[in-house]
């Protein structure tokens, strides 16, 4: 009696779904099966309850409409979304170029309206099959946002629970960019844990992990990680939230010479992407980037990086004739594990800077000895700022300890004071800050990175470690009488 209410079930969900619960359950024998087949075959073979399986496709429904808020989070960031009339019986608003009615929000009558060529309303949604489209939660995202509605006084439809957390989680994005809510924590600790545990996993498109975990499509969640990850190395990123072009820019801000890479990243099945195709890839940095751009940002289009599970061997091969294709622009592939492992030496020792991490992006296949590499070139960047830094305080110093010293004292006034400041100051650029000028006051300005606060330590405690050393050989050395003692030996008659 049992097996039609069961079929009605499995008639509700994807015919993937089924296929992963008959999988989940040790099923064999059903891949070549339609849709229909496979339905009898789920309904016949799967050793689950009514209740089990209703159970397991309520699940799956709800991570669907999950998925459906997380995906308004485009139009919240974008700022599409626009509400044209809010009153208690009738919501107007547009969403990109579609309207969108909500009638009677929070009461038992409600109903909404999704106009023009929405699909996803046409036919799941008016049907039945579908509570909402994600044009709903955009627009319901947009009211909170902008405090239309309170969330004490008003049941929301068909978002609630993890629905409704996931909406808020937009929201305080949202309000971050805005600058509205200052993020106090970047929960770095938990960030860098995900990417080591599921990057691996969700590169090689673990669906299951996706949806359980991240509540997206394997595809979604790599490109998010994988900008996570650049985020982790310091980087400034700008994220595609399309499903067409490029996945993220990378900007090289603090370079010397400023520089972007543009990302495409490529999760694969099998642990192997095959060879991808370079006119698509050219397109991302041409059309869809560089040829966007004005002037000097133009130029700074140098890279483009392809980030995969893993490469075959002769994909490099394709480097020169990318080169030539977009004139000049330099292509490399970035393994998973490379990406992992460079994000965790630079959390232990977060000393790179973007010029050296620069040096990654010229290179083929990028390789764990390519990470060693730049570490290796950053220590010796850092040996050289401080060597530099170091040398300028010992002449200074040692030219005034010539002149205005004695016993006690090495004299200097303000002015020269501040001389020494500055001087020291300016070997610290361009890497640790940046020097301008105020149109307005036409005072000096001084932006101080602070991302590279570990190269400002190693570098300070070097200038401490001379300035000490400085006054230790004055101490030493100098005997010449300061004013006090000449003068009382003058009084004393001595
Ligand atoms: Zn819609």
């Amino acid at each position: 009696m049992s097996s039609p209410s069961k079929q009605d079930l499995l008639k509700t969900i994807t015919s993937k779904d089924i296929k992963e619960i008959c999988k989940n359950n040790g099923l064999k024998g059903y891949s070549s099966l339609n849709r229909d087949g496979l339905i009898n075959f789920a309904t016949e073979n799967l050793n689950l309850s009514t209740p089990q399986i209703q159970s397991l496709v309520n699940h799956l429904q709800e991570a669907k409409l999950i998925t459906k808020v997380k995906d308004s989070e485009d139009f919240l960031l974008r700022k599409v979304v626009n509400i044209e009339s809010c009153e208690d019986e009738l919501i107007l608003a547009t969403v990109d170029s579609l309207k969108v009615k909500i009638y009677n929000l929070g009461k038992d009558d409600f109903s909404y309206f999704c106009d023009g060529k929405c699909k996803d309303y046409i036919y799941r949604v008016k049907q039945e099959y579908s509570p909402f489209c994600k044009h709903y939660p955009a627009v319901i995202g947009e009211l909170i946002y902008q405090e239309k509605i309170d969330l004490d006084e008003i049941h929301l439809n068909h978002l609630s629970g993890k629905k409704l957390e996931a909406l808020m989680e937009i929201i305080e994005k949202r309000k971050k960019e805005d600058g509205l809510l200052v993020s106090d924590d970047r929960n770095i600790g938990n960030t860098l844990e995900n990417l080591k545990h599921d990057l691996m996993e969700i590169s090689c498109k673990n669906t299951a992990l996706a949806r359980e975990k991240y509540n997206e499509p394997p595809e979604k969640v790599f490109k998010t990680m994988v900008d996570d990850a650049f985020q982790l190395l310091e980087y400034e990123t700008i994220l595609n939230r399309r499903n067409e072009g490029w996945d993220l820019l990378l900007l090289g801000t603090y370079a010397p010479q400023p520089y972007i890479a543009v990302i495409s990243t490529k999760p694969a099945h099998l642990g192997k992407i095959n060879k991808p195709n370079l006119l698509n890839l050219k397109n991302f940095c041409l059309d869809m980037c560089r040829d966007q751009l004005m002037g000097a940002y133009k130029d700074a289009v140098k890279y483009m990086v392809l980030v995969a599970p893993d490469f075959p061997e002769d994909i490099t091969s394709l480097v020169a004739e990318f080169q030539q294709l977009t004139g000049g622009i330099k292509l490399s592939f970035l393994p998973v594990s490379t990406l992992l492992y460079l994000v965790e030496c630079y959390r232990e020792n977060p000393i790179l800077t973007h010029q050296s991490s620069e040096y990654l992006y010229k290179k083929d296949i990028i390789t764990q000895e390519d990470v060693d590499e730049i570490f290796n070139i950053s220590e010796k960047q850092i040996a050289d700022l401080s060597s530099r830094a170091r040398m300028v305080l010992r002449s200074k110093m040692e030219d005034i300890c010539k002149r205005h010293s004695d016993a006690c004292y090495i004299k200097m006034d303000e002015i020269y004071l501040q001389h020494i400041i500055e001087e020291v100051i300016n070997t610290l650029k361009p890497h640790l800050l940046k020097q301008g000028l105020n149109d307005a006051t036409g005072i000096k300005t001084f932006s101080l990175n602070h991302d590279y606060y570990l190269l400002w330590g190693r570098v300070l405690q070097d200038l401490v470690e001379e300035f000490s050393a400085i006054l230790e050989e004055q101490s030493l050395s100098q005997v010449q009488r300061s004013p006090l003692k000449e003068d009382l030996i003058k009084y004393l008659d001595l």
